[in-house]
């Protein structure tokens, strides 16, 4: 499989090139096409093996071509931003992570990959303080990547966050995700208002499969696509 054939948005070809990516790795190659039939995915997939771009390029991309009907509302470009500019943000795709680190990862990715198109990714992640990440969800947001407790966190808020326009909900390290500490906030995301649509699009990607993870899949998701 070469990025080129598989059906990628002029920009996000662009991107690719521009982050330095000449052929997919093995779980991208897996991904890839899988995305384009809007199946569920379950990914095996140690940390090094690309599995990031493996969800961020197939779902942005697709984003990207119907990014003037989908984009959220936004600050208005090229003003300066003011607090009467706010927005509700309403992500298209809802990426959850254990960790602030990963966090911080994931978006550094997601913002290479969507450069020069109408597309903002915004990261939401504990352990400091919220109003440096409310200001940048206020500005609109259509890539979220989270920690499951500011998530719930900022979903609260009302005016702030809402989730009913996700049509791909990922979780990355799915096994941390489901530990005890976790699986309550998991299923209340997983289980959310948009999610009963036929065309809404679940990814998990891990390293192993515990039971716990696999109850979560097999609750929430359809055609699995186990990949080992
Ligand atoms: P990850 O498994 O997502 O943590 O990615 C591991 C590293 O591989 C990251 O530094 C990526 O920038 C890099 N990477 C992802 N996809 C490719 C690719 N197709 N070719 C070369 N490097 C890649």
């Amino acid at each position: 499989t070469r990025f080129e054939d598989a059906g990628l948005h002029p920009v996000m070809l662009e991107n690719i090139k521009l982050c330095g990516y000449k052929v997919p790795t093995p779980i991208q190659a897996y991904v890839l096409p899988s995305v384009f039939k809007d199946i569920d995915i379950i990914g095996i997939a140690q940390t090094g093996s690309g599995k990031t771009a493996a969800f961020l390029i197939p779902t942005i991309s697709k984003l990207m071509g119907k990014a003037k009907q989908l984009a959220a509302p936004r600050a208005r470009a090229g003003q300066p931003y003011s607090p009467e500019d706010a927005v509700r943000a309403e992500p298209l795709i809802l990426i959850v992570v254990p960790t602030r680190e990963l966090a911080t990862q994931i978006f550094d990715e997601a913002r290479r990959l969507c450069y020069r198109s109408m597309l903002r990714p915004c990261v939401a992640y504990g352990g400091g303080p919220s109003r440096e990440q409310m200001d940048e969800l206020r500005k609109g947001c259509d890539v979220l990547i989270a920690t499951p407790g500011r998530l719930m966190d900022f979903m609260q808020r009302g005016h702030l966050l809402s989730l009913s326009r996700v049509k791909y909900t990922i979780i990355d390290e799915a096994d941390e995700m489901v530990s005890p500490d976790w699986v309550d906030d998991m299923k209340q995301i997983m289980g959310g208002d948009s999610n009963d649509d036929d065309d809404h699009v679940y990814m998990m990607f891990s390293a192993t499969f515990p039971k716990e993870a696999r109850a979560v899949a097999k609750e929430y998701m359809s055609s699995q696509h186990i990949r080992i």
